[in-house]
Protein backbone atom coordinates (compact mmCIF):
# COMPACT_ATOMS: atom_id res chain seq x y z
CA UNK A 1 0.00 0.00 0.00
CA UNK A 2 1.22 3.26 -0.84
CA UNK A 3 2.44 4.90 2.05
CA UNK A 4 0.24 8.62 1.36
CA UNK A 5 -3.23 5.75 1.23
CA UNK A 6 -1.84 4.86 4.23
CA UNK A 7 -1.65 8.24 5.87
CA UNK A 8 -5.04 9.24 4.30
CA UNK A 9 -7.19 6.08 5.58
CA UNK A 10 -5.49 6.81 9.15
CA UNK A 11 -6.88 10.21 8.71
CA UNK A 12 -10.73 9.11 7.67
CA UNK A 13 -10.40 10.07 4.27
CA UNK A 14 -11.96 9.12 1.47
CA UNK A 15 -10.01 8.34 -1.57
CA UNK A 16 -10.89 7.86 -5.40
CA UNK A 17 -8.65 6.21 -7.82
CA UNK A 18 -8.84 7.50 -11.79
CA UNK A 19 -6.57 4.62 -13.37
CA UNK A 20 -4.80 5.91 -17.01
CA UNK A 21 -2.92 5.40 -19.27
CA UNK A 22 -1.72 9.22 -19.19
CA UNK A 23 -1.66 11.21 -22.45
CA UNK A 24 -4.77 13.04 -20.90
CA UNK A 25 -7.79 14.79 -22.83
CA UNK A 26 -11.31 15.90 -21.57
CA UNK A 27 -12.55 12.38 -21.05
CA UNK A 28 -10.19 12.16 -18.64
CA UNK A 29 -10.42 14.92 -16.37
CA UNK A 30 -14.22 14.33 -16.41
CA UNK A 31 -13.56 11.10 -14.43
CA UNK A 32 -11.19 13.53 -12.23
CA UNK A 33 -13.81 15.95 -11.53
CA UNK A 34 -16.28 13.26 -11.09
CA UNK A 35 -13.88 11.81 -8.16
CA UNK A 36 -13.37 15.44 -7.19
CA UNK A 37 -16.68 15.81 -6.18
CA UNK A 38 -16.89 12.07 -4.37
CA UNK A 39 -13.68 12.17 -2.90
CA UNK A 40 -11.59 14.05 -0.13
CA UNK A 41 -8.79 12.49 -1.99
CA UNK A 42 -8.32 11.97 -5.55
CA UNK A 43 -5.18 9.96 -6.41
CA UNK A 44 -4.39 9.63 -10.78
CA UNK A 45 -1.84 6.80 -11.94
CA UNK A 46 -0.28 7.23 -15.00
CA UNK A 47 0.89 3.67 -16.26
CA UNK A 48 0.96 2.33 -19.51
CA UNK A 49 0.81 -0.97 -18.97
CA UNK A 50 2.59 -3.26 -20.97
CA UNK A 51 0.49 -6.61 -20.18
CA UNK A 52 -2.65 -5.34 -21.23
CA UNK A 53 -1.24 -5.07 -25.25
CA UNK A 54 -1.54 -7.78 -27.16
CA UNK A 55 1.89 -8.61 -29.22
CA UNK A 56 2.39 -6.48 -32.69
CA UNK A 57 -0.07 -3.78 -31.01
CA UNK A 58 1.28 0.18 -30.51
CA UNK A 59 2.84 -0.23 -26.64
CA UNK A 60 6.00 1.41 -28.23
CA UNK A 61 3.93 4.46 -29.73
CA UNK A 62 1.90 4.71 -27.83
CA UNK A 63 1.38 8.69 -27.21
CA UNK A 64 3.86 9.76 -24.03
CA UNK A 65 3.45 12.70 -22.70
CA UNK A 66 4.47 13.32 -19.24
CA UNK A 67 5.33 17.00 -19.26
CA UNK A 68 1.77 17.54 -20.45
CA UNK A 69 0.00 15.17 -18.51
CA UNK A 70 1.61 16.87 -15.01
CA UNK A 71 0.03 20.70 -16.07
CA UNK A 72 -3.49 18.66 -16.76
CA UNK A 73 -3.20 17.02 -13.66
CA UNK A 74 -2.44 19.87 -11.20
CA UNK A 75 -4.59 22.03 -12.90
CA UNK A 76 -7.51 19.58 -12.25
CA UNK A 77 -6.63 19.47 -8.57
CA UNK A 78 -5.43 16.36 -8.00
CA UNK A 79 -3.97 15.05 -4.63
CA UNK A 80 -1.52 12.36 -5.85
CA UNK A 81 -0.03 10.82 -8.88
CA UNK A 82 1.03 7.28 -9.02
CA UNK A 83 3.21 7.12 -11.98
CA UNK A 84 5.04 3.39 -11.47
CA UNK A 85 7.91 2.39 -13.13
CA UNK A 86 7.61 -0.66 -15.35
CA UNK A 87 9.76 -2.93 -13.00
CA UNK A 88 7.98 -1.37 -9.61
CA UNK A 89 4.51 -2.68 -10.85
CA UNK A 90 6.07 -5.77 -12.16
CA UNK A 91 9.31 -7.06 -10.65
CA UNK A 92 11.14 -9.17 -13.03
CA UNK A 93 9.99 -12.71 -13.39
CA UNK A 94 6.34 -11.42 -12.03
CA UNK A 95 3.80 -14.23 -13.67
CA UNK A 96 0.97 -14.05 -12.24
CA UNK A 97 -2.65 -12.67 -14.76
CA UNK A 98 -5.90 -12.16 -13.27
CA UNK A 99 -8.84 -13.69 -15.43
CA UNK A 100 -11.93 -12.79 -15.57
CA UNK A 101 -13.81 -15.87 -17.47
CA UNK A 102 -16.13 -15.65 -19.92
CA UNK A 103 -16.35 -11.36 -20.76
CA UNK A 104 -13.19 -11.36 -21.39
CA UNK A 105 -12.94 -14.15 -23.87
CA UNK A 106 -15.51 -12.20 -26.64
CA UNK A 107 -15.39 -8.97 -28.90
CA UNK A 108 -12.46 -7.03 -27.26
CA UNK A 109 -11.37 -9.66 -25.93
CA UNK A 110 -10.89 -11.74 -28.88
CA UNK A 111 -9.81 -8.57 -30.96
CA UNK A 112 -6.96 -8.65 -28.20
CA UNK A 113 -5.61 -11.64 -26.97
CA UNK A 114 -4.62 -11.17 -23.26
CA UNK A 115 -6.07 -7.75 -23.35
CA UNK A 116 -8.67 -8.16 -20.04
CA UNK A 117 -5.97 -10.27 -18.28
CA UNK A 118 -3.79 -7.56 -18.79
CA UNK A 119 -6.86 -4.69 -17.89
CA UNK A 120 -7.85 -6.99 -14.40
CA UNK A 121 -3.84 -7.60 -13.65
CA UNK A 122 -3.22 -3.82 -13.39
CA UNK A 123 -6.05 -2.99 -12.17
CA UNK A 124 -6.02 -5.40 -9.07
CA UNK A 125 -2.78 -4.01 -8.46
CA UNK A 126 -4.00 -0.36 -8.71
CA UNK A 127 -6.60 -1.06 -5.96
CA UNK A 128 -4.14 -2.97 -3.68
CA UNK A 129 -1.50 0.12 -3.73
CA UNK A 130 -4.20 2.62 -3.39
CA UNK A 131 -6.96 1.07 -1.37
CA UNK A 132 -9.59 3.63 -3.02
CA UNK A 133 -13.20 4.08 -1.44
CA UNK A 134 -14.01 4.52 -5.19
CA UNK A 135 -12.63 4.35 -8.64
CA UNK A 136 -13.72 5.93 -11.78
CA UNK A 137 -14.02 4.54 -15.55
CA UNK A 138 -15.28 5.49 -18.91
CA UNK A 139 -18.34 4.15 -20.28
CA UNK A 140 -15.85 5.02 -23.45
CA UNK A 141 -14.27 1.44 -22.74
CA UNK A 142 -17.52 -0.50 -22.05
CA UNK A 143 -16.17 -4.13 -21.95
CA UNK A 144 -13.81 -2.49 -19.64
CA UNK A 145 -16.06 -1.76 -17.59
CA UNK A 146 -17.98 -4.76 -17.24
CA UNK A 147 -14.66 -6.95 -17.00
CA UNK A 148 -13.83 -4.22 -13.61
CA UNK A 149 -17.02 -4.39 -12.03
CA UNK A 150 -16.76 -8.69 -11.88
CA UNK A 151 -13.27 -8.61 -10.86
CA UNK A 152 -13.81 -5.99 -7.69
CA UNK A 153 -17.44 -8.41 -7.02
CA UNK A 154 -15.40 -11.76 -7.36
CA UNK A 155 -12.42 -10.42 -5.39
CA UNK A 156 -13.75 -8.54 -2.76
CA UNK A 157 -12.38 -5.54 -3.37
CA UNK A 158 -14.01 -2.77 -0.83
CA UNK A 159 -14.18 -0.14 -3.57
CA UNK A 160 -17.10 1.08 -5.40
CA UNK A 161 -16.53 1.18 -9.41
CA UNK A 162 -18.15 4.57 -10.86
CA UNK A 163 -18.61 4.94 -14.12
CA UNK A 164 -19.00 8.17 -16.30
CA UNK A 165 -20.11 8.88 -19.55
CA UNK A 166 -18.18 9.25 -22.62
CA UNK A 167 -16.75 12.66 -23.67
CA UNK A 168 -17.26 13.08 -27.14
CA UNK A 169 -15.75 15.64 -30.02
CA UNK A 170 -17.88 18.23 -31.79
CA UNK A 171 -19.16 15.60 -34.45
CA UNK A 172 -19.43 12.36 -32.16
CA UNK A 173 -16.28 10.91 -32.23
CA UNK A 174 -15.27 9.55 -28.48
CA UNK A 175 -12.56 11.68 -27.33
CA UNK A 176 -9.44 8.69 -27.10
CA UNK A 177 -5.71 9.06 -26.91
CA UNK A 178 -5.46 7.32 -30.21
CA UNK A 179 -7.20 10.02 -32.05
CA UNK A 180 -3.88 11.01 -32.07
CA UNK A 181 -2.70 8.85 -34.88
CA UNK A 182 -5.39 9.99 -37.68
CA UNK A 183 -4.45 11.93 -40.48
CA UNK A 184 -7.30 14.57 -41.24
CA UNK A 185 -8.29 12.28 -43.88
CA UNK A 186 -9.07 9.00 -41.40
CA UNK A 187 -10.20 11.72 -38.76
CA UNK A 188 -12.97 12.54 -41.18
CA UNK A 189 -13.29 8.54 -41.52
CA UNK A 190 -13.99 8.28 -37.93
CA UNK A 191 -16.99 9.95 -37.89
CA UNK A 192 -18.63 6.83 -39.30
CA UNK A 193 -18.12 5.03 -35.44
CA UNK A 194 -20.67 7.85 -34.43
CA UNK A 195 -22.59 8.35 -37.21
CA UNK A 196 -23.25 4.05 -36.84
CA UNK A 197 -24.56 4.42 -33.27
CA UNK A 198 -26.50 7.38 -33.82
CA UNK A 199 -28.44 5.41 -36.36
CA UNK A 200 -28.83 2.73 -34.24
CA UNK A 201 -30.21 4.36 -31.67
CA UNK A 202 -32.66 6.19 -33.82
CA UNK A 203 -34.22 2.86 -35.43
CA UNK A 204 -34.23 1.72 -31.46
CA UNK A 205 -36.16 5.33 -30.85
CA UNK A 206 -38.50 4.26 -33.95
CA UNK A 207 -39.50 1.11 -32.39
CA UNK A 208 -37.04 -1.41 -33.66
CA UNK A 209 -36.06 -3.69 -31.02
CA UNK A 210 -34.68 -6.86 -33.22
CA UNK A 211 -31.10 -7.63 -32.60
CA UNK A 212 -30.82 -8.63 -36.12
CA UNK A 213 -31.60 -5.42 -37.43
CA UNK A 214 -30.11 -3.60 -35.38
CA UNK A 215 -26.96 -4.83 -35.83
CA UNK A 216 -27.37 -5.06 -39.75
CA UNK A 217 -27.78 -1.33 -39.29
CA UNK A 218 -24.36 -0.35 -37.71
CA UNK A 219 -22.59 -2.70 -40.04
CA UNK A 220 -23.82 -1.02 -42.70
CA UNK A 221 -23.08 2.60 -41.73
CA UNK A 222 -19.51 1.03 -40.61
CA UNK A 223 -19.00 -0.67 -44.00
CA UNK A 224 -20.40 2.53 -45.76
CA UNK A 225 -17.25 4.42 -44.95
CA UNK A 226 -14.35 2.96 -47.44
CA UNK A 227 -11.56 4.11 -45.22
CA UNK A 228 -12.70 1.50 -42.02
CA UNK A 229 -12.37 -1.83 -41.90
CA UNK A 230 -15.42 -3.31 -39.63
CA UNK A 231 -13.54 -5.81 -36.55
CA UNK A 232 -17.40 -5.71 -35.11
CA UNK A 233 -20.65 -4.36 -34.40
CA UNK A 234 -22.92 -5.83 -31.90
CA UNK A 235 -25.90 -5.15 -29.60
CA UNK A 236 -25.25 -7.04 -26.11
CA UNK A 237 -26.08 -7.64 -23.22
CA UNK A 238 -23.73 -4.37 -20.82
CA UNK A 239 -23.16 -6.83 -18.69
CA UNK A 240 -22.19 -10.53 -20.18
CA UNK A 241 -21.59 -9.10 -23.24
CA UNK A 242 -23.38 -11.89 -25.47
CA UNK A 243 -26.29 -11.01 -27.56
CA UNK A 244 -29.53 -10.06 -27.29
CA UNK A 245 -28.80 -6.69 -25.19
CA UNK A 246 -28.92 -2.94 -25.50
CA UNK A 247 -25.37 -2.20 -25.83
CA UNK A 248 -24.08 -1.46 -29.23
CA UNK A 249 -20.55 -1.88 -29.42
CA UNK A 250 -18.47 -1.36 -32.80
CA UNK A 251 -14.73 -1.58 -33.58
CA UNK A 252 -12.83 -0.41 -36.55
CA UNK A 253 -9.41 0.18 -38.04
CA UNK A 254 -8.61 2.51 -39.99
CA UNK A 255 -5.47 2.20 -41.28
CA UNK A 256 -3.02 1.14 -38.52
CA UNK A 257 -5.54 2.44 -36.21
CA UNK A 258 -7.63 0.69 -34.15
CA UNK A 259 -11.31 2.84 -32.93
CA UNK A 260 -13.75 0.99 -30.15
CA UNK A 261 -17.18 3.10 -29.16
CA UNK A 262 -20.13 2.29 -27.69
CA UNK A 263 -23.91 3.08 -26.84
CA UNK A 264 -26.90 2.63 -25.10
CA UNK A 265 -29.52 2.17 -27.07
CA UNK A 266 -32.30 2.49 -24.84
CA UNK A 267 -30.78 6.25 -24.90
CA UNK A 268 -31.01 9.64 -27.01
CA UNK A 269 -27.55 9.35 -28.77
CA UNK A 270 -26.07 12.93 -27.77
CA UNK A 271 -25.82 15.89 -29.78
P1 LIG B 1 -6.97 5.22 -20.93
O1 LIG B 1 -5.95 6.25 -20.54
O2 LIG B 1 -7.31 5.23 -22.38
O3 LIG B 1 -6.63 3.84 -20.40
O4 LIG B 1 -8.31 5.63 -20.21
C1 LIG B 1 -8.36 5.84 -18.82
C2 LIG B 1 -9.80 5.94 -18.40
O5 LIG B 1 -10.42 7.02 -19.08
C3 LIG B 1 -10.60 4.68 -18.74
O6 LIG B 1 -11.50 4.37 -17.67
C4 LIG B 1 -11.34 5.10 -19.98
O7 LIG B 1 -12.56 4.40 -20.17
C5 LIG B 1 -11.60 6.57 -19.69
N1 LIG B 1 -11.87 7.29 -20.94
C6 LIG B 1 -11.14 7.24 -22.07
N2 LIG B 1 -11.72 7.99 -23.03
C7 LIG B 1 -12.83 8.52 -22.48
C8 LIG B 1 -13.87 9.38 -22.96
N3 LIG B 1 -13.87 9.86 -24.21
N4 LIG B 1 -14.87 9.72 -22.12
C9 LIG B 1 -14.89 9.23 -20.84
N5 LIG B 1 -13.94 8.43 -20.32
C10 LIG B 1 -12.94 8.07 -21.14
Amino acid sequence: MLEGSRRWRREGLSIGLVPTMGALHAGHLSLIAEARRENAIVVASVFVNPIQFAPGEDFERYPRDPARDAEQLSGAGIDAVYRPAVEVMYYPGASTRVHVAGISDRLEGAARPGHFDGVATVVSKLFTAVEPDRAYFGQKDAQQVAVVRRLARDLDFPVQIRVCPTVREADGLAMSSRNAYLDPQERAAAGSLSAALRLAADAYAAGERRPEQLRSALQARLEAEPLAQVEYAEVVDPETFTSPGSLAVVAIRIGTTRLIDNHDLSMRFPG
